[in-house]
């Protein structure tokens, strides 16, 4: 254990730093072997319709299973595999197992919409990223529109390199979400210029919706714009009935979050599809 490695031994720092740093350096060291040794593990989150009733599908979310640190969120080795660039295979992995999986849903007749994947700007601006979604699809055959991509605003920002990857997986029939819609400095503009499919609003509005008017408005604002636009809109984040119901009765009618279901293991998504979802 990492106590007794560590003992008593260290003097400069206090305890706190000592402890924060070394759990970063062993998670920044662990991270190629985590790929190595198959710790990162694929969660699904159900996307609800509550006009169909049904589950559309799922996103794919990372998560570390650390042999001594136990699950590891991926706001902590995110931005980790970012920096050393190993979000490249990591994502490719996390793409290749959740489109794997996606088939067998498919396969045991399930009717499902789409695979979410979460892309990050590094593996977007990767030239082998067009090659990389092709090569999944037809190895888990699985058609180019039931690939969600998603995409956050630092991707598209960047409009000149942005735009031409985008047409080129629009191309092959993969479907584009703008996630965490409304935080950063989000522009109206992405929407009409890029070839997107579904707006993903951010929790942070969702959130407010009891609280403040001004969430609200830009909550309903963006629900029918989506529709103008021709646009999915999923509400995300959602955790209580009243949010539901203020999102219902203002058009919304795709959601993600806790009010229907944590992320989960396949095993147990598997089962959330079985049994499907009390209303
Ligand atoms: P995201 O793509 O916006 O994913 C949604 C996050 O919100 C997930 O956090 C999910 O667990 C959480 N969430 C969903 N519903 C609720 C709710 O009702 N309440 C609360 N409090 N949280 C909810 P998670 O899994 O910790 O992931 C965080 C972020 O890490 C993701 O945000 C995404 O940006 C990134 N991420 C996760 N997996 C991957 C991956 O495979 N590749 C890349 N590039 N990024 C990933
Ligand atoms: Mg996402
Ligand atoms: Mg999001
Ligand atoms: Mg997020």
């Amino acid at each position: 254990q990492a106590k007794q490695r560590g003992g008593n031994q260290c003097c400069f720092y206090t305890k706190e730093i000592d402890e924060s740093l070394s759990r970063k350096l062993q998670l920044e060291n662990g991270l190629r072997k985590a790929l190595e040794r198959d710790e990162i593990e694929v969660y699904y989150q159900p996307q609800v319709d509550t006009f169909s009733e049904r589950i559309t599908g799922f996103e794919a979310l990372a998560r570390w299973n650390h042999p001594e640190l136990g699950f590891i969120r991926p706001d902590e080795f995110i931005p980790m595999a970012e920096d050393t660039k190993l979000i490249v295979p990591l994502g490719e992995k996390v793409l290749l197992e959740a489109c794997h999986q996606f088939s067998r849903w498919l396969a045991a007749g399930y009717n499902l919409d789409r695979i979410g994947v979460n892309l990050s700007a590094i593996q977007f601006r990767d030239p082998s990223i067009t090659a990389t979604v092709s090569h999944v699809l037809k190895e888990t055959n699985i058609r180019p529109e039931h690939l969600e991509l998603e995409l956050t605003e630092t991707i598209v920002q960047d409009s000149k390199e942005a735009i031409p990857v985008m047409q080129h997986l629009k191309g092959m029939g993969v479907q584009l979400a703008l996630d965490d819609f409304g935080t950063g400095y989000s522009s109206l503009s992405y929407l009409k210029d890029f070839p997107l499919d579904t707006i993903k609003v951010d929790k942070s509005f969702i959130d407010a919706i009891h609280q403040s008017e001004k969430d609200r408005a830009v909550v309903d604002t963006l629900i029918r714009l989506a529709a103008k636009l021709e646009m999915n809109v999923i509400a995300e984040g959602v955790e209580t009935e009243s949010q539901l119901n203020y999102l219902r009765i203002h058009g919304c009618t795709e959601y993600q979050g806790y009010v229907f279901s944590a992320p989960l293991k396949k095993g147990e998504a598997g089962k959330l599809l079985e049994k499907g979802i009390d209303w």
